[in-house]
């Protein structure tokens, strides 16, 4: 890429666009980033950081801002669904210097992400999109939809699992899956002595906790549900209650404490994996919008910022070449994220079938240890 002369226009400001804009004005380019949402806003539930994802958000500058604002620990306890101990377990870092995994609030990540993009000097657009978007040989005419229009030498489409822009490269886009479970996540008051996640098994009902700073946690619960209908949010905190009866220990003190004043997110799984290349000319898919993942490893963030990452490396690499760059950057992502789509939804299923703790364990353990492996 020839250093600031490029000019980026990143479409979605998620994590995987937040990270776009941070990694390319670190190499000088200009980078100006639109958002379909006019207050930029996220829900307010928590997110797990495993250690690839950790690691991808301290090469990009973030990990004391993350380490200070989320709450990280060394593993997890396993308990029976009624609260019964099962097992601790520790899990190594997958660096020095790195804590093994944690969480943060998805509102502190969001403060955190977009203050970095602004003082980076990326120039932030809201509630405006993509209208026309046109390529030739030396670059790409956009006009957004405030009316305005530019040239850009590259766009990075990071507008999430129904992306606009994947429909608007590709003949072919793919369509979200719906793997017929749901999640329920809610937050709550972090017990004082509550200082890893908890994990519970042998319930049809999939159940866990993550602490996310020193005064709260994320429960979560995932259930089979054939449709993906949604509850009214007037219904949501007895729903959830309802899924959560039969559980004991840290489950039972988060479901005792759930009423109106509940911050309760229900949301349906789904995958999408757009087939290679993810790139036409100079318009590329990063994040959701490319490999959208259900949330089973926890890794769904981390692909993105490793996307955006990677991203900038090719850019670099490739000198103002941006086609070629893009080329490079499907080669070295592609793998890795279907990967993590696969197990994912590998894991998806045999929850739904009832497979038992023990193999499900195994299966993350396998892939966590594969995505270890340098990027
Ligand atoms: C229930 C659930 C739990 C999850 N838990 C975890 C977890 O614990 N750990 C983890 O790592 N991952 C988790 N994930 C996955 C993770 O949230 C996503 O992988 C990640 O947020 C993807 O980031 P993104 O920037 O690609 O897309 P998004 O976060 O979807 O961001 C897309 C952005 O684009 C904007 N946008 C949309 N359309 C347009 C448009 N047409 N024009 C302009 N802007 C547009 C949106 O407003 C948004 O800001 C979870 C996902 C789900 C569904």
């Amino acid at each position: 890429m020839s250093k600031g002369a490029t000019r980026a226009l990143i479409v979605g400001g998620g994590i995987g666009g937040m990270a776009a804009a941070i990694a390319l004005r670190r190499q000088g380019a200009e980078v100006e980033l639109v958002d379909i949402d006019p207050e930029w806003k996220v829900y307010g539930a928590g997110i797990t950081i495993t250690g690839p994802t950790l690691r991808a958000f301290r090469d990009l500058g973030l990990f004391e801002a993350i380490q200070r604002e989320g709450f990280f620990s060394v593993g997890g306890h396993m308990f029976l669904y009624d609260g019964t101990l099962l097992s601790k377990t520790v899990t190594p870092p997958i660096e020095p210097g790195l804590p093994a995994s944690g969480g943060i609030m998805r509102p502190k990540l969001h403060q955190i992400m977009s203050s970095a993009v602004r003082n980076a000097g990326a120039k932030v657009r809201l509630g405006v999109t993509v209208g026309r978007l046109e390529q030739d040989e030396d670059g790409a005419e956009v006009e957004l939809s405030d009316g305005s229009a530019g040239r850009f030498d590259l766009i990075v489409g990071a507008d999430g699992i129904y992306s606009d822009l994947r429909a608007k490269l590709f003949e072919s886009p793919v369509a979200p899956v719906y793997t017929g479970q749901m999640s329920w996540r809610v937050v709550a008051p972090r017990p004082p002595e509550m200082d890893v996640a908890h994990f519970f098994f042998g319930h049809k009902y999939v159940g866990g906790i993550n602490p996310c700073s020193q005064g709260e946690v994320y429960a979560f619960i995932l259930h089979r549900e054939p449709e993906p209908r949604r509850i009214p949010d007037g219904e949501k905190a007895a729903f959830l209650r309802d899924l959560m009866a039969d559980f004991g220990g840290s489950m039972a003190v988060v479901r005792d404490g759930l009423g109106p004043h509940s911050s309760i997110v229900q949301r349906p799984f789904e995958y999408a994996i757009q087939p290679r290349p993810w790139h036409k000319g100079r318009v590329v898919l990063i994040g959701d919008a490319a490999h959208a993942t259900t949330p089973h490893l926890a890794s769904g963030a981390g692909m993105a910022v490793e996307d955006a990452l990677v991203l900038a490396e090719e850019l670099d690499r490739a000198g103002g070449d941006v086609p070629a760059a893009l080329e490079a950057f499907t080669g070295r992502r592609y793998d890795r994220c279907k990967f993590i789509v696969d197990s994912s939804v590998g894991i998806a299923a045999r929850q739904l079938e009832g497979a038992p703790a023990e193999e499900i364990g195994m299966r993350m353990g396998q892939a966590m240890g594969k995505l270890a492996e340098p990027i």
